[in-house]
Order: C-alpha cells, then structure tokens, then sequence
C-alpha cells in the first residue's frame, strides 16, 4: 500500500464521500454502498470479516488479538428528495444522504487507511463497523445479533452536527440523547344506542380519561428536575353520529433521558390505562414497545476521548437532545463514547437543505484514529 500523504488522503475522502452522496441508498437496502466499501478496504488490504447480514461491512486492523475495539460508522440515507443543491447531489429521486452518513462513512474509511499504516505497531485489533439501518433503529441490533461485538471491549463514533462551526468536536460524558418508546392501546367497550349508553360501555368517554390521566405521569409522579416527555399522537373511535363504537384506539410516545425515569413512567403508564379503564369499565389492552436506550458515554473513556482530541481539534460541551442513535445498543452491551463533530451546515438533519462541509472528514478520520490509538494503549496496559 503506497503511503497517501494527508492532503492526498483527504482528496480521495472527499471523493468517496460525493460518489456515496451520489448514490444513497436506504435503510437495509445499502447494497452498492456495502459493495463499495468492502472494494475500497481490500483495496488498502484490510481483513473484511464473514456476516450474515446483506448489507454493512465488517472489517478488522491489527495483528496483536487483545485488547480489541471497535469504531462505528452508519451508512444509510432517508427517503427524502434532494434540494440542497450541492454540485454531488443524489442521483437518485427521493432518497438523500440527509443525515449525513456519507461523511461517517469517509471518516471511517480515512481512519482505516491510516491504521491499516501503522498496523505493525498497534498494541491490538480494531474492528471497524459499517452499520447498515440506522434510521429505522434496527441495524445496531441487527449487527449485535450477528456477533460482531463478542469480544470488544469498547466502541467510538460519532454523528456530523448541523449548527456547529466545521470540525469542532462536542464532547460529554453521560446521558446525551433520549430513550425512545412506543405504545399503543386498545380500549374495549360495548356499542350501543347513543341515546341508550346504559345498555353499552363507551370507550370514548374512557378515552378521554385515559388522556386526562395518562397526562399526570409527568407533572404529578416526576421529580420537576427529571426529564421526561409522554405525548399522545394518534387517536381513533367510532365512525357515525348515533353509534357509541364497540372500541377506542389511542397510540404515542415516551421520551426520557435515564434510565430510572423510563421505568418509572413505563410503571405508572400500565397502572394508569388499567385502573382508568376498570373505573370507566372497559378493558385495555396495551401493546408496549421498548425502542432504543439513551445514548449514555463511559465517563473514563470520555475522559481519554476529551484529552487526546484536544490535542488536535477544538471541543464544545455536547448539549444533550432527546433525539436518538442506536448507538446506544452497543452502549447497553458495553462501554462507549459517541460525539457530535460540527459540519458547518446550516440546515438541520433530515431536512432536504441539508448540509455538510467535507473539512469534518478528516477530521473525523484523525478522531478515530488518533482516539483508537489511545484507547488501545490504555487497555493494553
Ligand atoms: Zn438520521
Ligand atoms: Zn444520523
């Protein structure tokens, strides 16, 4: 492998990154992109490893077996229409990289090509993770179940951020995003006459109770310093004026920040729709669905990330957002430390102005590189 100098390297980066811009591909459907990649890294000679999965690369640097580690970059792009305007804008109708993982994916690249240099002198291995299916919260999972974290001891990333000056870095140990979940449930009652509800149950007025109720999860059981959000989205009943409907059907979300506050809300959420609904005599029937945890960064390892990055690159304090990563499935599984790199656009993700300066990917590529370097002397040790 002939050595790139680093201007030489960051040209090809942004290459690669337009040509992924070009061509975005959604969640689960990353097949060009995965086959990219995969051609780029044996290209530099670097190990793909065996997967089940369709799509995502799983790739490994270093020849000492302990410690190991893991840097992670996701690939997918959304179903939204381009109209940034950028000179690499998607080639294809209604899909974008407006998340801006076209630029993990550059970052990550940058940062094996460099490790991949110094393999010889590496006190460990370094596995690096493109992870296919991020936006639909599903791909961390999916990689977790295909084994691909046995035997790593920690694991690095980061996400491009909107509104921040290009190439600083945030940093935070702690919580740093929300924990999102779902519900749905189903009130059942028994039609009637609307002008006989003696004969019947009405689900409707016990809807409405359920909403009052559910409402005091979060101003009467949580402590005012806690965080914590519970909206009702979506409601449904009935189809006529002079029916009361047999059902009634509410569905929303939860979003906390810790973990004890989820289960707490989680708690009083099941109480509330079963003793409101027994008091309105109806039944319900809750479906519950535990989405993804909070982003939550090992302190120690936050800490090396904060001194060794200073060295290079200016940081911020990340400020915490109730949105979310499924980074934080790797999280729950064993320690990490995810930041926020400033990528100098202006519009926010996911939206079709969207964004971002490629000067964030070397920077990106030096974040992973210098801090694996860190982290696998640290752990060697
Ligand atoms: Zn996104
Ligand atoms: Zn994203």
């Amino acid at each position: 492998m002939s050595g790139l100098s680093q201007t030489e390297l960051e040209k090809q980066l942004i290459e690669y990154r337009h040509d992924f811009h070009e061509y975005p591909e959604l969640a689960n459907h990353e097949f060009k992109t995965t086959a990219k990649i995969k051609a780029i890294l044996q290209a530099w000679g670097i190990k793909i490893l065996p997967t089940k999965l369709k799509t995502g690369v799983f790739a490994e640097i270093g020849l000492e077996a302990k410690p190991l580690i893991a840097l992670r970059a996701d690939i997918d792009a959304l179903p939204i229409n381009e109209e940034s305007g950028v000179p690499f804008s998607s080639k294809t109708p209604n899909i974008m990289h407006a998340c801006g993982h076209d630029t993990h994916i550059a970052a990550l690249l940058g940062a094996a090509y460099l490790l991949k240099q110094e393999e010889a002198d590496l006190p460990g291995r370094i596995r690096l993770i493109f992870q296919l299916s991020e936006e639909d919260q599903e791909g961390a999972l999916q990689v977790i179940d295909d084994g691909q974290l046995t035997d790593v001891q920690a694991i690095l990333g980061f996400h491009n951020a909107p509104q921040h000056e290009v190439g600083t870095i945030g940093i935070k140990a702690g919580i740093t995003s929300g924990a999102i979940d779902k519900f749905k449930v189903t009130l059942q009652g028994v039609g009637t006459h609307a002008s006989a509800p003696q004969n019947g149950k009405d689900p409707i007025v016990a809807l409405g109770a359920e909403i009052t109720a559910l409402q005091t999860i979060v101003s009467r059981n949580l402590d005012p310093f806690a965080t914590g959000v519970l909206s009702i989205t979506h409601v449904n009943a009935g189809n006529t004026w002079n029916v009361l409907p047999e059902q009634a059907f509410f569905e929303g979300t939860v979003r906390t920040a810790n973990k004890e506050v989820r289960q707490q809300i989680k708690q009083r959420f099941f109480e509330t729709v079963e003793y409101t609904a027994k008091a309105q005599q109806v039944s319900a029937e809750i479906d519950w669905y535990d989405g993804d945890p909070s982003v939550d960064n090992d302190a120690k390892l936050t800490a090396l990330v904060q001194e060794e990055t200073e060295k290079f690159a200016p940081t911020y304090v990340q400020q915490p957002k109730l949105g979310s990563d499924d980074f934080a499935c790797y999280q729950a599984l064993i320690p990490g430390v995810y930041v926020n790199i400033g990528n100098g656009g202006s519009a926010s993700a996911h939206n079709p102005h969207f964004t971002a300066d490629d000067k964030l990917i070397i920077v990106g590529a030096q974040f992973f590189e210098k801090n694996a370097r860190r982290w696998l002397a640290e752990l060697a040790d």
